[in-house]
């Protein structure tokens, strides 16, 4: 399987990177708090004949022709540097990161991509920074795994995080801007706000000419949550992120965006569309 999907986005050369393994879930698992004559009748407007949901682990570069540019970083040890350097592009010679959210499938390579500087919305490096809001960050993290995973294992993820916050951020201080949301700090680029999957998470559009493309990162994990009020399993604010969904669905329509999440199944590309005031979904390849 290709590891890496190239196109163009107005003038900017673009690509999806592949962090490494997908897996399986079910929609029930994905939406527990879904009916089972609910998920059919979503499965219906949607036309989807499975009820699998492939998970993909998926980080967006963007070559501006001025700067590389990675909206995340990955997991400490997964495929993207790899993968970015077999379509050529080292780790060295990334110089800007947006970085959408602290979890550690977006934060955990940060450190692979030495000349890189970080853009951070200011909100989201205060939370992490000042040890108390770093402290309820991780508890509404630590709380949404509570009866999935040991006391170890919890005992561990909440040492990374600290250890990511505390740690890591001090070290990347002096590469490091803050910005404001709506701000961007790449011609083109800018954050989006989006709460919900976490109080530090943000959304990223991406303009050129007249093409856009809005990574709603981790907001959008499946097509149904554009039609339903449907928070997923992982999010730890369900009520803040059926309202961003909301958001971010009418953005997308109304700029006639393409649509990237980071948990799509590679390439993680789509196209959303009303039609007949029905809300089409098109996986793009
Ligand atoms: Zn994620």
């Amino acid at each position: 399987m290709s590891k890496a999907h190239t196109f163009k986005l107005g003038k900017f050369s673009c690509a999806v990177i592949s962090d490494g393994a997908s897996r399986t879930m079910s929609l029930a698992a994905v939406f527990p708090a879904v009916s089972k004559d609910d998920l059919h009748t979503a499965k219906d407007y949607f036309k989807i004949s499975t009820d699998d949901v492939e998970v993909g682990y998926n980080v967006l570069f963007i070559d501006t022709g001025l700067q590389k540019v990675l909206i995340d970083t990955g997991l400490e040890n997964g495929d993207l540097v790899q993968n970015l350097a077999e379509i050529g592009i080292n780790a060295e010679s990334i110089d800007t990161i947006f970085i959408t959210h602290g979890d550690s499938d977006h934060v955990g390579g940060m450190l692979n991509f030495p000349n890189a500087r970080f853009i951070f919305p200011t909100d989201a490096w205060t939370q992490w920074t000042n040890p108390e809001s770093r402290q309820a960050l991780n508890d509404q993290f630590i709380h949404l795994f509570a009866n999935m995973r040991s006391k170890e294992q919890l005992e561990a993820m909440a040492q990374s995080r600290e250890k990511h916050g505390a740690e890591i951020l001090a070290a990347v201080k002096t590469r490091t801007n803050l910005i404001d949301i709506e701000y961007e700090a790449i011609p083109g680029i800018k954050f989006i706000a989006a709460p919900g999957h976490r109080s530090d998470h943000f959304a990223v559009e991406i303009s050129s000419e007249d093409e856009t493309l809005i990574h709603v990162v981790d907001s959008i994990r499946h097509p149904f949550q554009t039609n339903y009020a449907w928070p997923s399993f992982i999010d730890s604010f369900p009520e803040q992120i059926v309202e961003t969904n909301k958001l971010l669905v009418g953005r997308i329509l109304e700029k006639k965006a393409r649509v990237m999440g980071a948990h799509f199944p590679f390439p993680a590309l789509a196209k959303l569309s009303r039609q007949k005031d029905k809300l089409v979904w098109e996986w793009q390849a």
